[in-house]
């Protein structure tokens, strides 16, 4: 439960080329996740976020030192939500559903982590994270399903844009969908296409698409 992107991979491995290019163009956002005040860390929300030749896995930074005086629950973001919120100044809360706040702007109440990103190059035979199944079809055929649980934490927009450049590189070799529509997807494209180049072009596929 909670506000979540979903991919699908068509292999169970991502050849070493492509992979690497995902990892180089990825690394270079990060001074600029910096910038927007998402602190980035491992896959288990402490030290640094792992880019390697054989696995990218990242977090929100779990010490983040935000304040925890808004509590938000389980927070998800309202229809026009956007941004990263500035901690100690804002309340982004703007409304509530059953779990917990709606919020304007990303924001924590004193922990930036939620679930790993978790994108190994190949993946681990049986690997729980990763099951077969394919969006359109009853059969998954071997493509490899995953998602990450953000709760529009400030790292959203890291998970988002990370996923830009897979569907950049992997084209129609990786489907992504998720909770949020076009519009929560609009700071990570702007990031993509200032920093790399492409983004603004980006779609989140849709079961009606026949992609
Ligand atoms: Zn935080």
């Amino acid at each position: 439960m909670g506000y979540t992107h979903y991919w699908y991979r068509k292999n169970k491995e991502v050849e070493v080329k492509s992979y690497e290019e995902i990892g180089s163009k990825f690394r270079a956002l990060l001074p600029h996740f910096e910038q927007l005040g998402v602190n980035l860390a491992g896959g288990n929300g402490k030290g640094e976020p792992e880019i390697s030749q054989t696995l990218i896995s990242f977090n929100g930074l779990e010490d983040c030192g935000h304040p925890s005086t808004h509590e938000l629950g389980i927070a998800w973001p309202s229809k026009n939500a956007n941004g990263v919120a500035k901690p100690w100044l804002e309340d982004v809360a703007s409304g509530s559903w059953h779990a917990g706040a709606t919020i304007d702007k990303r924001a924590c109440s004193g922990d930036c982590s939620h679930e790993t990103c978790w994108f190994p190059r190949v993946v681990p035979k049986d690997h729980s994270c990763y099951f077969d199944s394919h969006p359109t079809q009853e059969n998954g055929n071997g493509w490899q399903f995953n998602f990450c649980k953000t709760a529009y934490k400030p790292y959203d927009i890291a998970v988002t844009a990370f996923l830009i450049i897979t569907k950049h590189i992997l084209k129609k070799e990786i489907w992504i969908s998720s909770d949020g529509e076009t519009q929560h997807w609009a700071d990570g494209r702007i990031l993509c296409q200032k920093v790399l180049g492409f983004g603004v072009e980006f779609e989140l596929d849709r079961r009606d698409s026949n992609k």
